[in-house]
């Protein structure tokens, strides 16, 4: 695959690429209900277009149900079907890092396989690759198919996080993206074993342009973010990228020393000028405990990412992979 060549204007040129290597990166887990749809929904969107050649790379990560027969099964009859079957559940985000390894397009798009992602938009996002993005992000616009609570939750995830946190993370917008080879290059090199995917797409950054869509219901089968997972991935979202849950703890202990010192001063003052006094157990107990939850909590953010440093160090892979089935393979 040669490097796309550029105008001088930055538009990629129709006539250096007519047609376009699109991967589809689409991780699965139990997903027999919606594989079927998915690639007929595919099909239709792109396969009758000249200008798209395309390879759908599905990972398997770790389905307990017939999803991988499922895939063999559509491999057979489809030569664009590529499966990378992971050694157990890893997880979406480490799924969608093993399919962008393997990815051999000139652009990639991770996409779930429930059709929440429409598959129709990657020809938009075609165009505006070819005005010289390097990244389109799909930006939902209309979430009326996720519950308030998801909806609410989300809200606050960004909020908090671009408070807190660099670089910025672009609200309402998912894994749903293109991207050029060079990005998925970079992002491919990174070596940290946790990924949290919209922190390193959002740090990687590259030309980004957006394009609007509303987010449609599930196709079938059910989510597989429930509130408990949902919640530990907002967690390593907020300590993935940046010091300054450790930082705040500075602030607050330097509050809260200064307002210790100043009541031992009004104490003081207080002998100096009335006299001893015996009452204060309310205001020891209340201060004792409150410093003591403080310090706890400041131990469980030092915790956190002592924990995560010992992760890292280990240098062990995000995933393993146990097969990747090409469309020739004859020996299953
Ligand atoms: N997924 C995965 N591994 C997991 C959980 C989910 O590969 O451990 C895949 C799932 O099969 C789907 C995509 O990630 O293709 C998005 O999952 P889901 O639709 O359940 O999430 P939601 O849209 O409800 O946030
Ligand atoms: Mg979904």
């Amino acid at each position: 695959m040669g490097r796309y060549l550029a105008h001088s204007d930055g538009e990629r040129s129709l006539d250096a690429c007519p047609v376009v290597e699109v991967s589809l990166v689409v991780p699965v887990y139990n997903e027999s209900a919606t594989v079927g749809l998915f690639l007929e929904r595919v099909d239709r969107a792109l396969g009758g277009e000249p200008p798209v050649r395309l390879e759908v790379v599905f990972v398997n990560d770790g389905s307990s149900d017939s999803t991988l027969d499922r895939l063999l099964k559509y491999q057979q009859r489809d030569a664009r079907v590529r499966v990378v079957d992971l050694s157990r559940n890893f997880g979406k985000e480490a799924a969608l890092s093993a399919g962008m390894g393997v990815a051999r397009g000139r652009v990639v798009v991770p996409i779930d396989v429930d059709l929440q992602d429409p598959p129709e938009l990657v020809l938009e996002m075609i165009e505006q690759w070819r005005q010289g993005y390097d990244v389109v992000l799909a930006r939902r616009v209309v979430r009326d198919a996720d519950s308030r609570t998801k909806r609410i939750s989300a809200a606050w995830f960004y909020r908090v996080h671009n408070w807190i946190a660099k670089p910025m993370i672009p609200e309402n917008v998912g894994d749903f993206r293109l991207m050029d080879r060079i990005t998925v290059d970079a992002l491919n090199g990174l070596p940290e074993s946790g990924r949290f995917m919209k922190g390193l797409f959002a740090w990687a950054g590259f030309r980004t342009t957006c394009i609007d869509y509303a987010r449609p219901k599930r196709a079938a089968g059910s989510s597989k973010f429930d509130g408990r997972r949902l919640w530990g991935f907002a967690l390593e979202g907020l300590m993935s990228f940046g010091p300054f849950p450790l930082r705040l703890w500075t602030y607050l202990g330097g509050m809260v020393a200064l307002a210790s010192f100043l009541y031992g001063l009004f104490i003081a003052l207080r002998v100096l000028v009335v006299g001893v006094d015996t009452p204060g157990y309310a205001s020891l107990f209340v201060a004792i405990t409150f410093l003591g939850g403080l310090q706890l909590m400041g131990i469980g953010v030092i915790g956190e990412y002592l924990g995560k440093t010992y992760l890292e160090a280990k240098r062990r892979p995000a995933f393993l992979v146990r097969r990747i089935y090409e469309p020739d393979d004859c020996d299953r």
